[in-house]
């Protein structure tokens, strides 16, 4: 395989890159009595996406994860886009026993559904905007307004590497908290400290690295950046459980800080970063490894009208590769006089397709990302 894999983090991460101290531990915070509101607007983005999910999800039990976009504009005030629950992934060597590749849906985690979710919604205001505005001259979309990003957990990865750092607890009553992210040293990189990460026994990328690319890609990914002025960039993250300010900045951002300068308008994107104690689950998790997490992940956006389960089959038609290619394809008019270009038939076909359509300006960062031999080099390029 075309990666290198240089130690293994406690049987749960795969830490690729240059990492020179092992092993790491991924510590689980204990402390979940401490956890402090760093402002009032974390609760507000934090309890929104909570009663929307309560309001349709089945009573559990079992533990999640809970991720949502939000949308906050002077017209509509804050609104949920799209929804997420999830903590599983497609395993890589059970794929055989599953139905065909191209249907699977390999990462379900919550982060992860939650920005397909949001491709989904992105791609019907391609179709009709209702949030977004459009630029008369040229045609193309722009987010009327800030885009929100929470997650119950701290996502996994990278901004749970807790071995560089240490926290201190946020306090304050602004309505947001302005903090500026640290400049990182070169030494950080040298010790591992941007190293990207495997979701265990997958070939899927942490919500960590996912997140991060986010950052700098924007998250209306390469189908649909040509109907878009430019990169959507996440204004705040919300994190509840496992807050770790210095380690999220690090993850999610600030290890790609070299890219401040990318072609076609794109950059590092610098979210604020602010924790929430409003809480999912009622009661803390003491340690992860001992509690029930929910087998099935859930999801929903704006125009659905319940939600969508993703059972153990991981199969989802309107979340699928297949149907979000296909889709997006027609949505942006590449494919629009070919009544077979919703089908995409393999891999290979799929990222023909995924790049023919893909804004050149997008196109120029990501190559530039990718290719940097300190960082994103080691991106995981699935093969067929
Ligand atoms: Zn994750
Ligand atoms: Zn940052």
């Amino acid at each position: 395989m075309g990666y290198k894999v240089d130690i293994h983090v406690k049987a749960r991460y795969f830490i690729l890159g240059n990492v020179r101290h092992a092993p790491l531990v991924a510590a689980v915070r204990s402390a979940e009595k401490g956890r402090v509101s760093t402002c009032p607007l974390a609760d507000d983005i934090a309890r929104l996406a909570i009663h929307m999910y309560r309001a349709m999800a089945p009573e559990t039990s079992a533990q999640t994860v809970l991720a949502a976009f939000l949308l906050e504009t002077k017209e509509f005030g804050m609104e949920v886009l799209c929804l997420a629950s999830g903590t599983k992934y497609w395993n890589n060597t059970e794929s055989h026993r599953g139905p065909p590749p191209m249907s699977v849906i390999r990462d379900c985690h919550a982060e992860v559904l939650a920005r397909r979710a949001l491709r989904v919604w992105l791609s019907r205001e391609v179709e009709n905007p209702t949030r977004c505005l459009r630029e008369e001259s040229t045609g193309l979309l722009r987010l009327d307004g800030r885009l929100h990003f929470y997650t119950s957990t701290q996502p996994c990865g990278n901004a749970c590497v807790k071995r560089w750092g240490t926290c201190t607890k946020d306090a304050g009553d602004g309505r947001e908290i302005m903090q500026p992210h640290p400049y990182m040293k070169w030494h950080m990189a040298r010790e591992g400290q941007i190293a990207l990460s495997l979701k265990p026994g997958s070939m899927s990328h942490s919500c960590s690295d996912k997140i991060a690319r986010w950052n700098v890609l924007g998250v209306q990914g390469a189908m649909l950046s040509r109907a878009f002025e430019g990169p959507l960039y996440i204004d705040t993250v919300t994190i509840g459980r496992k807050f770790a300010r210095p380690m999220a900045m690090r993850a999610l951002c600030c290890r790609l800080q070299e890219f401040s300068v990318l072609p076609g308008g794109y950059r590092v994107n610098h979210p604020t970063i602010m924790c929430t104690d409003v809480r999912l689950h009622e009661g803390s998790i003491g340690q992860e490894d001992k509690a029930s997490f929910e087998h099935q992940a859930l999801w929903w956006a704006q125009g659905e009208s319940c939600l969508h389960l993703i059972g153990a089959d991981f199969v989802d038609v309107v979340m699928s590769r297949e149907a979000i290619a296909g889709g997006s394809l027609v949505r942006c008019g590449t494919v629009s006089n070919d009544p077979t270009g919703a089908r995409v038939g393999s891999l290979a076909e799929y990222r023909f397709r995924k790049e023919s359509v893909e804004d050149p300006r997008r196109r120029d960062a990501r190559r530039v990302l990718l290719n940097d031999p300190k960082f994103f080099s080691q991106w995981i390029r699935k093969e067929s």
